[in-house]
């Protein structure tokens, strides 16, 4: 048992450093030029991370993940524009009921929760349906998290000229995306993800010439990211109250990014925070959902142990007691629990948290006497 705070092993909100949280003891002026400065050095840094400075526009966005992803759907597809909806998980189907929801026109292609969608897949509908102007897709699925291959349907999407949207929001950070060589309109991430910043904010990487031609399309004001971007190229402000203290803690997030030796770095660690999790849990006989090909080290599934005393609440709170902070499964057919491979974590930290995971699991279910 342990008195400190626990660990969360959870895909945003995550662990951030002491550095981080320190980072957020200011009070900020919105209105001051540090805040501004500050507002300025990370977007330059996040657009640095997938060299995208020539070709596209980082604009952040008060809220959570999905607040950027709307704004996105929203200010870059065309009230006329079709969209083709990508899924294998809830995330996908998430941004099929944002099309629904902002009264875009859209398609859906879904696949089984452990089936990539492939590019033979992209290019067989947009063959089949000239409407589609833009394709949406998620990165990483965190639902499962499985990985799709964004840069194979990326090629098929511009050779058929269409327009890219990717929900990177659990990758962006940790796995390589370079502008250079993937072309999109629009690619979204958060602060609270795997740049170890706090929640609070969405960006958006949009590119130049999408955004120029994007004035009007937003059916709503405070989600205009058209809007956004001119005010804040124009006054070096954000336009409405800035999440001053998550801008602050997401530069010092940022900074220590770049000590650690920045994204190929990141990947090593989660990499290797995915490894030790996996043969922790193999070793303990628990079993996760996706293949290694496809799993991305961001999030790994796990099947609940074969025992009708199992429930998901207890388990929690037993591994909670000894430290750490799981999450439950999202998967309709199976029954699952989600560990997280992201945050300010090592390989270390994974080992002990499979070692509690095994004791909460040791007096309640038979794995161990099997
Ligand atoms: C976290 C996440 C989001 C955003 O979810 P919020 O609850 O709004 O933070 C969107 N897409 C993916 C793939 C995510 O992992």
């Amino acid at each position: 048992m342990t008195t400190a705070a626990p660990r969360l092993l959870t895909p945003g909100p995550l662990t951030t450093s002491l550095r981080t949280r320190q980072a957020m003891l200011e009070d900020w002026g919105s209105w001051d030029a540090r805040f501004n400065q500050l507002t300025a050095s990370v977007c330059a840094r996040l657009l640095a991370i997938l060299n995208g400075a020539d070709s596209h526009h980082c604009i952040p966005l008060q809220g959570s993940g999905t607040f950027a992803v709307e704004a996105a759907i929203g200010t870059l597809v065309p009230r006329d524009g079709k969209v083709l909806v990508l899924i294998n998980g809830a995330y996908g189907k998430r941004l099929a009921k944002i099309c629904a929801v902002l009264g875009r026109t859209f398609s859906t292609f879904e696949t089984a929760e452990d089936a990539p969608t492939t590019a033979a897949d992209v290019d067989r509908l947009l063959h089949a349906d000239s409407r589609i102007s833009h394709v949406a897709l998620v990165h990483c699925e965190t639902s499962t998290g499985i990985l799709n291959p964004l840069a194979e349907i990326a090629q098929v999407v511009e050779r058929h000229g269409r327009r890219l949207i990717i929900d990177a929001m659990s990758s962006f950070g940790a796995l390589p995306i370079d502008a250079r060589e993937i072309p999109f309109d629009a690619l979204i991430a958060a602060s609270g993800k795997c740049l170890e910043g706090v929640p609070g904010m969405g960006f958006v990487f949009a590119q130049k010439a999408a955004l120029a031609a994007a004035q009007g399309n937003s059916h709503s004001l405070a989600m205009d990211l058209f809007d956004q971007h001119s005010y804040m190229a124009s006054t070096g402000q954000w336009r409405f109250t800035p999440p001053t203290h998550v801008v602050a803690a997401l530069h010092e997030a940022l900074l220590q990014f770049d000590e650690e030796g920045g994204l190929p770095a990141r990947h090593r660690r989660y990499a290797s925070n995915c490894q030790a999790l996996l043969d922790g849990m193999a070793a303990l006989g628990l079993r996760s959902f996706l293949p290694a090909a496809i799993q991305a080290p961001i999030i790994v599934t796990f099947h609940a142990p074969q025992d009708p005393r199992y429930r998901f609440q207890d388990f929690y709170e037993r591994v909670k007691a000894r430290g750490f902070i799981l999450y439950p499964g999202k998967l309709t057919q199976v029954e699952t629990f989600r560990v997280g491979c992201i945050g300010h974590v090592d390989a270390t930290d994974m080992r002990a948290a499979v070692t509690a995971i095994g004791e909460a699991l040791l007096h309640h279910t038979s794995i161990h006497r099997t």
